[in-house]
């Protein structure tokens, strides 16, 4: 891990909610971020102007381009600090009418790319790095109907984390898991048609900002969480709890 000010920060999927919270928190900590999106080319655009940042168009369905986009980040920033794999997509509905070609997208833009994404990174991380899948508490917790393909993406996600510790722990490289609950970005606003009924799960009813759950990340990737890996944060108001 590079203990300067400025770590080589690579977030995937880093061009709205809470991936656009990630790239701000970062590079007000004065990091290098490098971030990907796939079709925000004028939100992605815009924030990296704002921030500092560079933006890197990489689709997540497509595992070379993260490739490519890990290699570009490297190569400009130098060994990757903290790998954040933010990007995901939402799907729910009635499983036996939903289009198996979304499922199968679903599956492999939050499944495959993280997995992908970290082994890709890990190549070009610096010991002592961080790797941070964003999953969900949906993982732990599925109350409402339509939501088997997300969730099962979302579960995935712990066991990738639990496994690469263990196979990157000798770098004193750490993988973990924040599980956001309900937040307040597009693909889930607080006003959504649906906010009552997640409140109603909840123990704190509201939604959480984004920059709630960037600021988790800061601590994960942060020197005091050298200790932690393999394990699932959750940060959902007490949705599953
Ligand atoms: P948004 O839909 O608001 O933003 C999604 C982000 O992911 C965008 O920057 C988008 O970029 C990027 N993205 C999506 N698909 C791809 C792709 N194929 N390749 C590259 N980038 C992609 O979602 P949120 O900010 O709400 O969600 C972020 C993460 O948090 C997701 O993994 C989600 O599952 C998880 N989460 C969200 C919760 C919520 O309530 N909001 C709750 C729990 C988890 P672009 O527009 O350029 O395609």
């Amino acid at each position: 891990m590079n203990t300067a000010l400025s770590r080589s920060v690579l977030i995937i999927g880093g061009s709205r909610g809470i991936g656009a919270a990630l790239v701000k928190r970062f590079t007000s900590a004065g990091d290098r971020v490098h971030f990907t999106y796939a079709h925000s080319a004028d939100a992605a655009n815009a924030l990296a102007a704002t921030t500092g940042s560079t933006a890197l168009q990489a689709d997540s369905a497509d595992r070379r381009s993260i490739e490519r986009a890990i290699a570009e980040a490297a190569e400009r920033s130098g060994p990757l600090d903290v790998l954040i794999v933010n990007a995901g997509v939402l799907l729910s509905g009635d499983p036996l009418t939903l289009d198996p070609e979304a499922v199968d997208h679903l599956f492999t833009v939050n499944i495959h790319a993280p997995y992908h994404a970290a082994i890709a990174a890990a190549r070009v991380m610096s010991n002592a790095g961080r790797i941070i899948f964003i999953g969900s508490t949906n993982a732990d917790r599925t109350p409402m109907s339509g939501l088997a393909a997300y969730g099962t993406s979302k579960a995935a996600l712990q066991g990738m984390a639990k496994g690469l510790a263990r196979d990157f722990g000798p770098r004193e490289i750490t993988v973990n898991v924040i599980q956001p609950g309900p937040t307040d970005t597009e693909m889930n606003p607080a006003d959504g048609p649906l906010h009552q009924a997640m409140h109603s799960f909840m123990a704190i009813k509201r939604h959480a900002h984004a920059d709630e759950i960037a600021a988790m990340a800061a601590w994960i990737a942060g020197p005091e969480a050298g200790i932690v890996t393999g394990a699932a944060l959750t940060i959902d108001g007490g949705f599953a709890a």
